[in-house]
């Protein structure tokens, strides 16, 4: 089975997807953190500067296979983690730096070629995935396809709060600004803009707990498969 998660950022998305697979025995793999490790590549290397991408020299590495990324599950919670080169940097990819260069990355198209091939090879193993692109781009064929919305103030205090638990610094309006610009490039860019797929079920999770998003995929499940969850 495989059940595509999109919408924009800062929705829940990985949270909800999380708990649908452990439920449903699935893996959960986030595609943004694939992203998110190209653009952490890329500024590693001295490819971003001032907000401009040196595109050739990361396209060169991306074909010359400088860019290794894959997914660890070989921690006690069989959690699945970003390493980049053989490097763990799932915590890495998720400071402002990152945030902030990752939508005008995932723009280009050879970085979605890469990273949607990267992608599909794990849909034979049974995933809940999210992103922006799955269910359109990733896995049109996708067994279920959910499109997750909420106000972006909520989202941008969503953001902060994770960020403060996590003992970094946080700036509200900073963080709503970088929530407003990613969902800007991510519906306007030219490839598999972020859209909801003709055949998605829509959740707007603003004002409601993840435990009645629950009982709401369990309405959907009941509906669609007439499956009990
Ligand atoms: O999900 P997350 O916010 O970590 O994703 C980071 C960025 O990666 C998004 O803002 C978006 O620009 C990009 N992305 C994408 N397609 C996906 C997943 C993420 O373009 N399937």
């Amino acid at each position: 089975m495989i059940i595509a998660i999109d919408g924009y950022s800062s929705t829940g998305k990985s949270t909800f997807a999380k708990l649908i697979a452990a439920r449903l025995g699935l893996i959960y793999l986030d595609s943004g953190a694939i992203y998110r490790a190209v653009t952490l590549f890329a500024l590693q290397h001295g490819y971003i500067k001032d907000n401009v991408i040196d595109t050739p020299s990361l396209e060169q590495d991306l074909v010359a296979g400088k860019v290794e990324i894959s997914y660890n599950r070989d921690n006690p919670e069989g959690r699945a983690e970003i390493c980049l080169n053989g490097v763990n940097v799932e915590s890495r990819i998720r400071l402002l730096d990152v945030s902030n260069s990752v939508s005008p990355i995932a723009t280009l198209p050879f970085v979605r070629n890469f990273v949607d091939s990267l992608l599909r090879g794990y849909g034979p193993m049974g995933v809940v995935m999210d992103g922006r692109d799955i269910g359109t781009a990733v896995f049109p064929e996708a067994d279920l396809k959910i499109f997750m919305v909420a106000d972006a103030k909520i989202r941008a205090q969503r953001r902060v709060d994770q960020l403060v638990a996590k003992g970094e610094k946080a700036d509200f309006d900073e963080i709503y600004r970088n929530v407003l610009e990613r969902d800007y490039i991510d519906s306007h860019r030219e490839m598999n803009p972020l859209r909801q797929a003709e055949d998605a079920v829509v959740l707007d999770n603003s004002y409601i707990s993840v435990s009645q998003q629950m009982i709401w995929l369990g309405w959907v499940l009941k509906a669609k498969f007439d499956m009990d969850f």
